[in-house]
């Protein structure tokens, strides 16, 4: 699978939304780099360009491991086709796949108000690290490194957290915590 012609298909795959036991769990290790891996990674991207998302982690999708999709560099723009059927058009695709990633440095703070695929309709400020530094692998199962700063910097903060089973409302106050628990809690009830 060819990142860098990334293409628009594949298959959604449901989301897990909060506060459900699979988001609280730590995930384990990617240790088979094989076909069944690359499905996932297309249908997580997949899946986060229709919702529409920056990131997607496998635990939010139903899979204990440490793998997790994003995209903070596409466009989507409302069109209407010549039928007259409103549509989404995608454009300046920039998926990047994170295995086993291990966040290694940090430097700095920014807040930023994030959301999250598992818990709609919530927009809530986090503090996160600026910069940081973090060691991954690819599809392949190679080794990588790189520096990463604000908006990607966060995303890859946001969506590790889902490898330690943290939601992001767990980095809020109690009182906002309780809150959404509660709120999210009547929702799947009803
Ligand atoms: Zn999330």
């Amino acid at each position: 699978m060819n990142l860098e012609k990334y293409e628009l298909k594949g298959e959604l795959i449901p989301i897990v939304t909060y506060p459900d036991t699979l988001l609280s769990q730590v995930a384990k290790d990617v240790t088979e780099f094989n076909k069944d891996l690359q499905h996932l990674v297309k249908n997580m991207l997949f899946t986060m360009y229709q919702a529409p998302g920056i990131g997607l982690a496998a635990p939010q999708v139903g899979h204990g491991i440490r793998l997790f999709v994003l995209d903070v560099d596409f466009d989507r723009e409302e069109v209407t086709t010549s039928s007259g059927k409103e549509e989404f058009r995608f454009s300046g695709f920039n998926p990047k796949v994170f295995i086993n990633p291990v966040i290694t440095g940090a430097n700095g703070t920014i807040t930023y108000e994030e959301g999250c695929l598992s818990v709609p309709g919530v927009y809530e400020e986090v503090k996160r690290h600026q910069t940081i530094h973090i060691k991954y692998q690819d599809l392949k199962g190679n080794f990588h490194e790189m520096e990463a700063d604000d908006m990607l910097s966060i995303c890859i903060q946001h969506e590790n957290d889902h490898l330690n089973g943290i939601v992001f409302i767990e980095r809020l106050s109690n009182l906002k915590k309780n809150f959404y628990k509660k709120k999210m809690l009547k929702e799947k009830v009803r």
